[in-house]
């Protein structure tokens, strides 16, 4: 039997979760953000599902490359912006938009000024997550910067990003709003706030464009909520098989380091998945996957290729039997927070040895 640890993509949910996101920001065009390979789950893939979006947001000039050769043809943008004066024609030759944060970025755009056609820029101020963007008093010396240079199209985007927009009772993003509502109010041209959590919590935030990222793949933003909870589907299911049940005798320790011990002659399952294909190692004993379909905790340290299951109240399982670790049936958050993490990191950590499915 070859490997069965799979990644299946369910297309539909990615389609549907983009329903969501317009049923929720109805006037609003959709910047659907793929980075980080569609957040683990494949950029063409995602892409190819997503066609109904009015653009897609990318962190690499690379990526923006991949939906062109994939036929997209779809605004692309490039959230963080270029890094070099040769990133310039490529941006053109591929017809991609780019984020505009800093001076240095200003500067190299300054020094190609006859050059055609006209890149188009997203300006992008700090409103207060202090990560990118202008500070928001420079807004308006930027934008006239930007408006003087002929390689540069006359139709800026505004744009600010949210550092706690995931957070629905405090006042923060409500905060970044008004600073950056005032730093652009004189400045014509289309807004954009919103990231997945703001589509959902913020509706004050939507403007023009939303970009949504995480909420398309069925992953939660929002504390203590899973996607499911939030009207959403996963997009991704990882599964694998059972490759051997043993029976352990009390006292036995099971795995590396021994930090389990049964405490009863019991069955323990032994599945194919493990750190190397993306299951987090931090993930304890007691976290759930799925026998056939129903829960059982995972047993010891989870090693590279597999990790141990406790079948005490499975005992009809055999060798052979799916094993569920995140998706359908078991929110990626639960796996996530019994890690000490975001369903957006174990999404975008799967490795290349899992075979990918689409379904
Ligand atoms: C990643 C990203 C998004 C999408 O955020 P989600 O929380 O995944 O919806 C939006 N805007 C920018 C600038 C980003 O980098």
């Amino acid at each position: 039997m070859s490997r069965a640890t799979s990644a299946t993509i369910h297309v539909d949910a990615l389609r549907h979760n983009l329903g969501v996101m317009r049923r929720l920001a109805p006037s609003s065009r959709v910047l659907a953000v793929v980075k980080a390979d569609g957040y683990g789950h494949g950029l063409e893939r995602v892409a190819h599902a997503l066609e109904g979006a009015d653009g897609f947001g990318v962190a690499a000039l690379a990526d923006a490359e991949r939906l062109r050769a994939a036929g997209l043809s779809q605004r692309i943008v490039l959230l963080s912006g270029f890094d070099e004066p040769s990133d310039l024609p490529a941006l053109r030759r591929l017809g991609v938009d780019t984020v505009l944060h800093h001076d240095s970025q200003l500067d190299m755009l300054a020094a190609e000024p006859g050059t055609q056609p006209p890149v188009r820029v997203w300006l992008k101020i700090d409103s207060g997550m202090h990560r990118l963007g202008f500070a928001p008093q420079r807004a308006r010396e930027v934008f006239d910067r930007l408006r003087a240079l002929p390689n540069v199209d006359d139709d800026i985007v505004l744009m600010t990003h949210f550092a706690a927009s995931d957070e629905f009772d405090i006042p923060r993003t409500a905060q970044q709003q008004s600073a950056f509502e005032a730093a652009i109010a004189d400045l014509p041209g289309a807004r954009s706030m919103a990231n997945s959590a703001a589509v959902i919590g913020w509706p004050t935030t939507h403007a023009h464009w939303i970009r949504a990222g995480g909420a398309l793949y069925g992953l939660s933003a929002v504390a203590g909520r899973s996607g499911v909870d939030l009207g959403l589907q996963p997009a991704m299911t990882l599964s694998t098989r059972l490759v051997a049940i043993n029976r352990v005798a009390k006292g036995e320790p099971v795995g590396y380091g021994g930090s389990y011990a049964c405490p009863e002659d019991m069955a323990i399952g032994i599945a194919a998945i493990g750190y190397g294909d993306g299951y987090p190692r931090s993930a304890p004993s007691g976290t759930s996957v799925l026998v056939n379909g129903e829960r059982a905790p995972i047993v010891g340290r989870v090693s590279m290729d597999l990790v141990a299951i406790d079948l005490r109240g499975q005992p009809q399982a055999k060798v052979g039997d799916p094993v569920v670790l995140w998706g359908r049936g078991l929110p990626i958050e639960e796996v996530a927070e019994a890690a000490g993490t975001i369903g957006y990191e174990l999404a975008c950590g799967i490795t290349r040895r899992v075979r990918f499915v689409e379904a």
